[in-house]
């Protein structure tokens, strides 16, 4: 790659069809790639067994291709890479950062203030376990993992939206990185992933920024590079609720049915978030000619949606 170029990735997770929301936040990580000169990884987020299916990932790389949004690289799966997933869980635990949490759901219901909305904040119930205790519990029932964060304020910087503090300790405590059943946390994975596959550049939605700090932090402590982030707005329907693969409407099958083809449904998404003055159809190619990747950026700092409006 040429000084300065990034290499990004697409990260879709085979769940459902790409909405509008999911192929904006593509079409930005591939215009922010490509302005630099950089290239493009396809990692498909399989990692939750049961949502995820072999057709929903056929279908995101057709939907890719009849977009434009070419990858140079992968794809990659995460089913498979347990093992890798499995050494650095291991090198936690051995730390003695990681501990066993047998907090049920309703325990934990009980235990947290409620904080930030959804946001419930660990209280810390099983960080003082005794070894001992521990082990006689865990012949009951298998317990999650979690990993103590710092009590101090952890800054990382956001491409689009600037600074961005948390304090891990107050504001989301010690989180899950492997699951009682023996999964690796989403957080865990997609750090080890980035980092594998040599991704310099994460452009993603709003709605994952607050669980950069700590991606952030478990980069430091396995001794990760950080990427680059950018956080784009998320597209929300007109009441408000973000997009989510179940909306009819901004699915992408309807989408192309209303549009008519890959280039007018990126045109008109390119539209609708100020890309470009007119809903004429266009190609990821075609827009990076004409826009400035960086003023694009710079002019979503703070805003957290966008309305995705019903064009029938
Ligand atoms: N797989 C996630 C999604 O489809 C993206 C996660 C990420 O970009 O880090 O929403």
């Amino acid at each position: 790659l040429p000084a300065g170029a990034v290499r990004g990735r697409f990260a879709p997770s085979p769940s459902g069809r790409m909405h509008a929301g999911n192929v904006f936040a593509a079409l930005c990580a591939w215009l922010v790639a490509h302005a630099s000169g950089g290239e493009m990884v396809l990692r498909i987020e399989d990692l939750d067994r049961a949502r995820s299916h072999r057709r929903y990932a056929d279908q995101v790389m057709r939907d890719f291709e009849a977009l434009g949004l070419v990858w140079d690289d992968g794809p990659f799966y995460q089913q498979g890479r347990e093992e890798r997933y499995r050494e650095a869980f291991a090198r936690l635990e051995e730390g003695g950062l990681a501990y066993p949490c047998f907090c049920t759901r309703a325990s934990l219901r009980a235990a947290s203030a409620p904080h930030a909305g959804e946001r419930r904040v660990y209280a810390g119930t099983c960080r003082e376990l005794s070894a001992q205790e521990a082990r006689a519990r865990a012949e009951r029932q298998a317990p999650a993992w979690r990993i103590k964060v710092p009590d101090s304020e952890l800054q990382i910087c956001d491409l689009v939206q600037g600074a961005y503090r948390q304090s891990l300790a107050s504001d989301c405590g010690d989180f899950v990185v492997r699951r009682a059943d023996g999964s690796f946390a989403y957080q865990l994975a997609v750090v080890l992933d980035d980092a594998d596959q040599g991704i310099t550049s994460v452009v993603r939605g709003f709605d994952l920024l607050s669980s950069t700090p700590q991606q952030r932090f478990l980069q430091q402590t396995l001794g990760l590079p950080a990427p680059q982030w950018a956080h784009v707005p998320l597209l929300c329907a007109p009441d408000g609720r973000r997009l989510s693969k179940r909306d009819g409407d901004a699915a992408l099958d309807a989408l192309l049915q209303q549009e008519g083809s890959g280039r007018a449904v990126i045109g008109r998404i390119a539209f609708v978030t100020g890309m470009q003055p007119e809903p004429e159809p266009t190609t990821p190619d075609d827009l990076l000619k004409r826009i400035d990747v960086g003023r694009m950026l710079r002019r979503w700092r703070g805003v957290e949606s966008i309305i995705w409006p019903a064009t029938s």
